[in-house]
């Protein structure tokens, strides 16, 4: 099956069994925005709770921090944000206003495509029945020539924008002969805007003070977090893959002036380390380093994962430099600097960064995982060999029928493991329909409740990936699985 089937698959897969849904799905969904649902959330939540232990649990200098999504706006000036990644603004001399240049371009788009439709229209009225819509696009000259003209002015705008090439968009706008007499800047409006982060590393390095002298911390030290980012994206494909809504999980590390390579270096490795521990095969991983770096960097590194769309940047690994601390330094007129009391120096930390993102993080493990299994009897199965410690779900209580003290006995059991791993229970059709919706879902065991239960106190223990089946005490379940479907056994394989 082509890759693009197979990704189209997992986007339906994802909406079928309560995992993603396009936001505000009844209002038709919203551009680049996705909504978790209730097995996408546990399954995110795991990844978040198996970074963050990694990070705060695994290194006693790392510690977390929760900083809100408004910042003062003057932050953005500082990191560089306002002046190279604003929307961009245009004004037209003649008529004294201004305009969004990329809203301009979008009308102009729109224009092409509505002289499509319209040349369609009219060709519908006269062929009546016998109008076939996709031969016409197909053949109709001007239909043809409206639409290259579209596509080039997409393709050339997608690029401008990705580049935020302001002179390449003003190009636009005078070559498609949309406004005249322009002048392009990225000028903030004033300084009460507030803006969405697009990044949430800027609300650690307004902290990095707070943290280091509230808990006394010596370099190196790191500081973690989870949240929110927002970023205009135009070219918005590939499911969660590129959101204008989505979750960062960042850490600054503040090292001394000149080890700072030694740590991107150790980092590349230790983040790394954390990808394969998943059990997706090496071969499924490559660093990408960076030859073009941003000006405030002196080393940079993607981990990319083998997606069905191929080989895409999942985290990158930065080296910032001190160029942040030292802007937040500038702007705020506060001295943002360590005391080392072993040189007896103060100087600005370096900071190496790590930076993933959860949607993307989400994404590969739901591309490795799922598989349309063929069975020996000529059956397929659908089947998330989701990793048992990211499973939303770690075991299905299931009673072989739903009488004979069946059910309550499956729920004795149920009140007693709750506590320790999430479990479900379904008492609904087949036991062999019930298997198959716990394989689509990726829950790893399931037990089932028959009449012996009642006698032996055994359960029979059935495993997604082998799909084989053992009578196990009941006593025995939690050490069985728990240890199995923890965070702990992955971070022990850090
Ligand atoms: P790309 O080149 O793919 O746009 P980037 O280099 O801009 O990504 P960074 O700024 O390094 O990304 O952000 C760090 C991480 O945040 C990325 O590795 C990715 O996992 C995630 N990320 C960035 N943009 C998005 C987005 N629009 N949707 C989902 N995740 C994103």
């Amino acid at each position: 099956m082509a890759q693009e089937d197979v990704f189209k698959k997992i986007v339906s897969h994802c909406k079928e069994y309560g995992f993603v849904f396009p936001s505000s799905d009844i209002y038709d969904g919203l551009g680049a925005v996705y909504d978790y649902g209730q097995n996408g959330v546990e399954l995110k939540n795991n990844i978040k709770q198996y970074w963050w232990q990694a990070m705060v649990l695994l290194h006693d200098n790392i510690v977390g921090i929760d900083a809100a999504i408004f910042m003062h706006p003057t932050v953005w000036k500082a990191s560089g944000h306002v002046d190279a990644f604003n929307d961009p603004l245009i004004d037209n001399r003649d008529s004294k206003k201004r305009y969004r240049a990329d809203v301009l371009i979008e009308d102009q788009i729109g224009k092409y495509e509505e002289k499509i439709e319209k040349e369609i229209a009219k060709a519908r009225k006269r062929f009546g029945e016998a109008f076939d819509e996709a031969q016409f696009r197909a053949t109709n000259g001007r239909v043809l020539e409206h639409q290259a003209k579209r596509d080039a002015l997409h393709e050339r705008y997608a690029k401008a924008m990705n580049d935020m090439n302001l002179e390449e968009l003003k190009q636009i706008i005078l070559d498609e002969e949309i406004v005249f007499k322009t002048e392009v800047g990225s000028t903030a409006d004033g300084a009460s805007t507030i803006y969405l982060r697009p990044e949430t590393a800027q609300g650690i390095f307004v902290n990095y003070l707070n943290v280091q002298k509230t808990g006394r911390m010596r370099l190196p030290f790191g500081i973690a977090q989870i949240g929110k980012a927002f970023r205009n994206e135009i070219v918005a494909r590939q499911f969660i893959f590129r959101m204008r809504e989505f979750e960062q999980m960042e850490m600054q590390f503040f090292v001394k002036p000149g080890t700072e390579l030694d740590w991107f270096k150790k980092w590349k490795q230790t983040r790394l380390n954390w990808h394969l521990a998943l059990g997706f095969g090496n071969e499924n991983y490559r660093f990408h380093d960076h030859e073009k770096l941003a000006h405030y960097a002196n080393a940079a590194s993607d981990i990319e994962f083998h997606m069905p769309f191929g080989f895409k940047e999942v985290e990158g690994i930065h080296s910032r430099t001190n160029f942040d601390l030292s802007q937040h330094a500038k702007y705020s007129g506060k001295k943002i600097e360590y005391f080392d009391p072993e040189s007896n120096e103060s100087y600005t930390p370096y900071v190496i960064e790590t930076s993933i993102g959860v949607d993307r993080m989400f994404l590969s493990v739901m591309c490795h995982s799922f598989e349309e299994e063929k069975l020996e009897n000529g059956e397929t199965r659908t089947v998330l060999h989701l990793p048992a410690a990211l499973a939303p779900t770690k075991l299905a209580i299931l009673p072989l029928v739903k009488k004979d003290g069946l059910p309550e006995k499956a729920r004795e059991i149920m009140d007693s493991l709750k506590f320790h791993f999430k479990c479900a229970y379904d008492e609904k059709d087949s036991i062999g329909k019930r298997y198959r919706r716990q394989d689509a879902v990726g829950t790893p065991y399931c037990i089932t409740i028959d009449h012996d239960t009642l006698n032996d106190n055994c359960v029979t223990l059935r495993d997604r990936d082998t799909m084989k089946q053992e009578r196990v005490s009941i006593d025995s379940l939690r050490a069985l699985i728990e240890d199995k479907v923890s965070i702990t056994s992955l971070l022990k394989k850090n």
